[in-house]
Parts: structure tokens; C-alpha cells; sequence
């Protein structure tokens, strides 16, 4: 593995990194200051002056300019620009994924294939940027035709959180630039280093194509009080918010008192329901990825296991032995698969919600710091399976650790039950060999979540699909399918080419 500062240097990211980048210019901040830490090894990665709320004003007026140029270029010819960062992201890749693995603590693997998800997204958007289309509508006044177009909406305020440090922009930015508009990014203040490798990507294809308005992609660096400042921003038409359900409350708030747009993509507590006729290889293959994957550091994050009684036992048996052997470590190591959580504060919320488990009942197996093998100053961690029951009131929070609750059931009806009945609404499973049982959770009266997976985990989308969640999940759409709307205004025309003028409902108004 190369060391950071080469890899750094080879993706074209300042030697001094600061806190406000406007296309290929990048200017210090002059707000408080911010060190940001390793979760590996709690090394110093960078530290800068964060920006300021005036920076972000500035930001969105230089992203609002170059909307006015972005928007009148035709769609393809703007596909063309991300066909550009996608071939960029490809020579990158493992270049980018090192970074997102010293700044977020992710695997090398699943760093991979963040960067990846950034490649998919580009090619669905080249491709969108030729299928932007509008509905034909049947007029009820003769020679009148009826259309919808789609026009870009404006400059769009993305804030994301630290997990998914470069894709979420990706997922954004990517589609709201075929869709014509420009970008004002807030990434998460523990991965300014990303943020910056991200910019650096799209100042190598400015150089490539000076006919784009360089500030279609502006960064802002810093904590809450500039994620404020981009929910008020009144030239964001649109703010695209990742992160806690607290900070999306917050933020569709202020959205919302402006008359703004959001789109909110906060918490989960996915559930996955095992039947009695499930494969239980898959089962279990799936559980643990989704389960200890970015040390249960996913929005997806599997965090309830809603096991029929008839297989719960022999389920738990199996999955403590494969807990019981998780290689735990440095997450540059390509043997591991469970590195350390974000930060000691995230280690503390697990050691509580452990505790709190155990007051309610709860039988805990694992958990606990792992300090032998791994990296001095990381947070490491034994991820857990809590037996405990359904109305437990610690199995309704989210807790960002690998925390896996086991729940029995005897019923399909009460499994759906107890799976619904938690705030969130993010991603779902079942395991099952029965149709009915499959197409029931699929169906109206099963799953209430966004995403819904038979015989696979709840982590691990693909893109072409809408990605996002329901209830305290907050009914954002990103990615595939049509969630490209959410960054266009939708015009309806209606054309008159007759010599009459016909009024709608057959109303007479003569003059
Ligand atoms: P976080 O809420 O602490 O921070 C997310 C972002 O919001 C950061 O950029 C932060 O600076 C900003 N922010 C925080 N408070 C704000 C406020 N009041 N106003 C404006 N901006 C504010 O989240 P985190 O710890 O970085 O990430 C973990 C959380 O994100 C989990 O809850 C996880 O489920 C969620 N998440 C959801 C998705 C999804 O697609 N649904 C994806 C990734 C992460």
C-alpha cells in the first residue's frame, strides 16, 4: 500500500489542503479551526481553518453564475464532462479507495467498491444525459399539444456524512450535472481529504474541457455551523441531505421555511426476517456482511435478525462461531474484514446501547474493545449479537456500531409486525425458499422500507435502482430509476397552433 502523501500527490490533491475550493481554485477558510484524525491509528491526517457561513454565500453565488451558463448546454454535451471524471475515477480507483479507507476506516475492500459505485453512477448519467425525457400528453382542446420538459433546477447544496465519503457525492453531483445544474458540497468534517481528492478529479477534466463554467463544483469544509449555512442558502434550489435523522430534522426545517426543496436520506435499522425455509448458508453469509460490514458503519447496516423460533438457535450457534473468527484490524490489510469504528465517541455509544441492551433483558455475546493485532490509537471492537426481545425500547435507535439484535418469531404476520415496527424505514430482507412468503413481504401489507431484498442481505445496493428510505429515514430518492427528477423542474406547455382559442372545461368567456 502506498504511503497516504504519494497517493494524495498522484490524485492531485493540494499539498495544503484548505477549506474552500471553487472549480479548479482553492482558497483557505477563516473559520474555526479542524484536525482531522485517523480512525486506523488516531494520526493527524490534516488540519485547516473550516469555512465560513460567508464562504458558502460566496460559493453559491459563483455556482449560481455558472448554473446560468451550465443550463443552456445541451444535456449530452454535459454527459460528456462525467464520461470524463468516470474515466478519471477508473485510473484513480484504488488511489481514491485508499483515502476513503484512512479517513473513514473502511475496509480496502468495500473502500473499492465506494469508488466503484462512483464509476456506475457516471455511466448512468452519461447515459441519462440523453434520456432526460418528458411526458406527451393528450390536449382536450383541438390543435393544442401538451408537454412536459424537464429544465435544470440550479445550484444544489449537497451535505454528506462521513461513511460513504466520496459515493453520496458522486450519487448527487453526478446526476445533477447531466441534469444541467452545479454543485455546492458540504462533505462530512471528518473527510475533508476526500472532499478534496473529489475536486482535485474534476479540476483535472476542467483542464481537459475549459469550455465548462468551472464553479459547477464548489466544496465548502466544516462542521454544522456550514451545513446551517447551506440549508438557508436561498440560491439552493434543492439541498441533498446525508446524514443523522437529527441533522436531517434540522436541516428540513430550515429547507422547508425558505420553501426550498430537500431530499433527506438519514437513518436506518434494517431488519431481516429468517423463515423456517431458508437457506441458511446464505443466510448467514449475508447476515454478517451486512451486519459487521464497515464495522456496522452502514445507513443499510443490518442491526435486527428477525429469526423463526424453529431455526433461531442453530442460526445464533453458527453466527457467534463466524463472530467468534472475524479477522478484526487495520483495514489497509486486505486480510481484514472488520476495522475500527469512526471515532472513541462512537465506541462509547456502543459500550451504552450494550449496557442499556443488558438492562432491558438482553443476553450479550461479543463486544468489547480488541486490543492485541490491531493498530494502537483505533477504536477496534468485538461486534455483538444481543438476544433480547422485540419490544426491547433499545432495538427502535440506531446505533452506529456492529450491533446485531436477535428476535424470534413464531408467525409471518408477527415478524412483518415487529419488523415495521421501528422509526426507521431504510432497508429490508427475508430469507425464505416460500414464493408466498417472498412476494407477501414484497407487497403492500409487507415491508414499509424503500428497500426490499429477498434472499439478500440489506447492504450493498446497486445503482440503477432508487435508493432511500421511508419514515425517520426521510423519503429521499438518489441513484437510479427516476430520482434524476429530483434535480429538474418539471414545465408543463401547452401550445396552441389553431386560430381559436378553445378554454379548458369547455368554459365560455366571450369579449
Ligand atoms: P451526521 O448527521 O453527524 O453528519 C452528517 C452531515 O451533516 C455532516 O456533514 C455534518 O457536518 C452535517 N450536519 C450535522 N448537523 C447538522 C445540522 N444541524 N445542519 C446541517 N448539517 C449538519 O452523520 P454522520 O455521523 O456523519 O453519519 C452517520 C449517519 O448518517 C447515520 O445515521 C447513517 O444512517 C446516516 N447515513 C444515511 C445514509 C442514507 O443514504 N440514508 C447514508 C449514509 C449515512
Amino acid at each position: 500500500m502506498s504511503d497516504l502523501r504519494d497517493v494524495l500527490d498522484r490524485l492531485g490533491v493540494p499539498r495544503d489542503v484548505v477549506a474552500v475550493a471553487s472549480g479548479k481554485s482553492w482558497r483557505a477558510g477563516a473559520g474555526p479551526q479542524l484536525e482531522v484524525c485517523s480512525p486506523i491509528d488516531g494520526s493527524p491526517l490534516v488540519s485547516m481553518n473550516e469555512a465560513t457561513p460567508d464562504d458558502v454565500s460566496e460559493l453559491c453565488r459563483s455556482a449560481h453564475e455558472a448554473f446560468l451558463v451550465w443550463r443552456t448546454v445541451p444535456a449530452p454535451q454535459r454527459g460528456q464532462f462525467v464520461r470524463r471524471i468516470g474515466m478519471r475515477l477508473r485510473e484513480v480507483k484504488e488511489d481514491l479507495a485508499t483515502v476513503v479507507t484512512w479517513e473513514s476506516g473502511k475496509i480496502y475492500q468495500e473502500s473499492l467498491g465506494e469508488v466503484q459505485e462512483m464509476i456506475d453512477i457516471c455511466d448512468f448519467a452519461v447515459g441519462l444525459s440523453r434520456q432526460l425525457y418528458g411526458l406527451s400528453i393528450a390536449s382536450e382542446r383541438p390543435q393544442h399539444r401538451l408537454a412536459e420538459q424537464w429544465h435544470p433546477l440550479g445550484p444544489v447544496g449537497v451535505i454528506s456524512a462521513f461513511n460513504f465519503p466520496v459515493a453520496v457525492w458522486a450519487w448527487n453531483a453526478m446526476l445533477a450535472l447531466v441534469c444541467g445544474d452545479t454543485i455546492v458540497w458540504k462533505p462530512s468534517p471528518r473527510a475533508p481529504l476526500c472532499a478534496a481528492a473529489c475536486q482535485a478529479i474534476v479540476s483535472s477534466v476542467l483542464d481537459e474541457m475549459p469550455e465548462v463554467p468551472p464553479a459547477v463544483s464548489n466544496i465548502a469544509i466544516g462542521r454544522t455551523q456550514l451545513g446551517e449555512a447551506v440549508a438557508s442558502a436561498e440560491l439552493l434550489p434543492l439541498v441533498s441531505a446525508t446524514g443523522s435523522t437529527a441533522m436531517g430534522r434540522a436541516v428540513a426545517q430550515t429547507v422547508a421555511a425558505r420553501l426550498g426543496r430537500s431530499l433527506l436520506e438519514l437513518g436506518g435499522n434494517n431488519g431481516m426476517i429468517v423463515a423456517p425455509s431458508a437457506d441458511l448458508d446464505l443466510t448467514l453469509r449475508a447476515a454478517v456482511f451486512s451486519a459487521v460490514g464497515t464495522c456496522g458503519q452502514r445507513c443499510t447496516s443490518l442491526r435486527r435478525l428477525i429469526a423463526h423460533r424453529s431455526i433461531a438457535d442453530e442460526l445464533l450457534a453458527r453466527l457467534i462461531k463466524v463472530y467468534e473468527n472475524l479477522p478484526i484490524g487495520n483495514p489497509l490489510d486486505e486480510r481484514v474484514l472488520v476495522g475500527p469504528l469512526v471515532d472513541p465517541r462512537a465506541g462509547e455509544a456502543m459500550d451504552a446501547a450494550l449496557e442499556q441492551a443488558k438492562e432491558q433483558g438482553g443476553t450479550i455475546h461479543g463486544g468489547g474493545r480488541v486490543t492485541e493485532g490491531v493498530p494502537a490509537g483505533g477504536t477496534y471492537v468485538r461486534p455483538a449479537i444481543v438476544e433480547i426481545s422485540a419490544d426491547a425500547p433499545i432495538v427502535q435507535q440506531e446505533t452506529f456500531a456492529p450491533i446485531l439484535y436477535l428476535l424470534r418469531y413464531d408467525n409471518l404476520d408477527e415478524a412483518i409486525a415487529i419488523h415495521n415496527g421501528v422509526p426507521q424505514g431504510l432497508a429490508s430482507a427475508i430469507f425464505t425458499s416460500d414464493v408466498r412468503e417472498a412476494e407477501r413481504f414484497c407487497s403492500p401489507a409487507g415491508s414499509d422500507c424503500g428497500i426490499v431484498n429477498v434472499n439478500i442481505g440489506t447492504s450493498g445496493a446497486e445503482i440503477g435502482g432508487a435508493f432511500g428510505g421511508e419514515k425517520e429515514t426521510g423519503g429521499g430518492r438518489e441513484s437510479g430509476s427516476d430520482a434524476w427528477k429530483n434535480y429538474m423542474r418539471r414545465a408543463t406547455n401547452t401550445v396552441n397552433y389553431s386560430s381559436d382559442l378553445p378554454l379548458a372545461q369547455g368554459i365560455r368567456f366571450d369579449v
